[in-house]
């Protein structure tokens, strides 16, 4: 910074910033013993970016108002023997880029949510789903690891809400969802892709694993109770299939496991229904 920046920055002329305590320059809030630690300093001097937190450094302008600034201190040496050369500069600029940045990160981020949460439920969406699906497909594929995809559908859930009221309906998806979630690890994807309709993504698990996890899901929706007093369940069918190596894209998962979850719901509904590689159901 040049004499006429500093002038400018800190309100004062160029004759009285010659004369002036750097310590006059600091805030004046921490002013006081700002001269004990000059003082300590400049008996092992070394150099220091006072940069760690660029909002709390400030330098107080001529009218008492706060300036952010970064500061260099660095030794130097020079005829007239060693020295420390301060610099300053303005982070105004900076700092309000940082703010604007943060808050279009934030708003971005709520945006984010927003598109892809269910509001109802705070499960995903299947716009999320889908867009998991598709990386989760090339991955598989590229290096060659096991996929697999469950459609879950809760039986004769018209009736909830017929006996019931819409009320309850709602609540038992809620119920059933935060079941659900609980099977859930990370880097599993778990979405309410229609009404009371749900899917499951799994990666890197085998269709034996996934057998197994969706079992337990089927017993455990079973057991919830969704009214005080009636002893009132609820069933769920599952669809499930694993990524086979002729699979060119993740709809033809879907389909698969879609068509799986038919035949869950011709069979008598309750139950899992796995769509094999050999392409027989089992
Ligand atoms: P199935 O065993 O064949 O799946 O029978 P079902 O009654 O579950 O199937 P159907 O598709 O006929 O009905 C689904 C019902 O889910 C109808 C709809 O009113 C209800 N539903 C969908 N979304 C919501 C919701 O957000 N809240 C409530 N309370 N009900 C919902
Ligand atoms: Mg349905
Ligand atoms: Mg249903």
């Amino acid at each position: 910074m040049n004499g006429d920046e500093a002038c400018s920055l800190l309100g004062y002329s160029e004759q009285e910033l010659l004369v002036m305590n750097v310590d006059e320059l600091v805030p004046a809030k921490y002013r006081f013993g700002h001269e004990n630690k000059r003082q300590k300093y400049i008996k092992s001097p070394s150099n220091r970016n006072m940069l760690s937190s660029p909002r709390s450094v400030f330098a107080e302008h001529k009218d008492g108002s706060q300036i952010p600034v970064e500061i260099r201190l660095n030794t130097i040496k020079t005829r007239y023997g060693d020295r420390i050369l301060v610099s300053l500069r303005d982070f105004t600029e900076h700092n309000e880029l940082v703010k604007t940045l943060e808050f279009a990160l934030e708003k971005n981020k709520s945006l984010n949510q927003e598109v892809s949460i269910d509001p109802l439920t705070e499960l995903k969406n299947r716009r999320f789903f889908e867009e998991a699906a598709i990386r989760e497909f090339a991955q598989s594929k590229r290096h060659n690891l096991e996929l697999s995809i469950a459609m879950i559908d809760i039986d004769y859930f018209k009736k909830v809400n017929d006996s019931f009221g819409h009320a309850v309906g709602d609540y038992a998806l809620k119920l059933v969802s935060s079941e659900l979630k609980k099977y859930i690890r990370a880097g599993d994807t778990l979405a309410r892709i229609g009404g009371e309709e749900f899917a499951i993504l799994l990666p890197s698990t085998s269709l034996p694993a996934a057998e197994i996890l969706l079992e337990r899901i089927r017993v455990s929706i079973n057991e919830l109770q969704f009214t005080n007093n009636t002893p009132e369940t609820i069933t769920i069918s599952i669809g499930l299939t694993n990524l086979y190596k002729s699979d060119d894209n993740y709809q033809e998962l879907l389909k698969r496991a879609d068509e799986a979850l038919y035949k869950a719901k011709d069979e008598g509904r309750n139950k899992v229904i796995t769509r094999f590689n050999n392409e027989s159901d089992k």
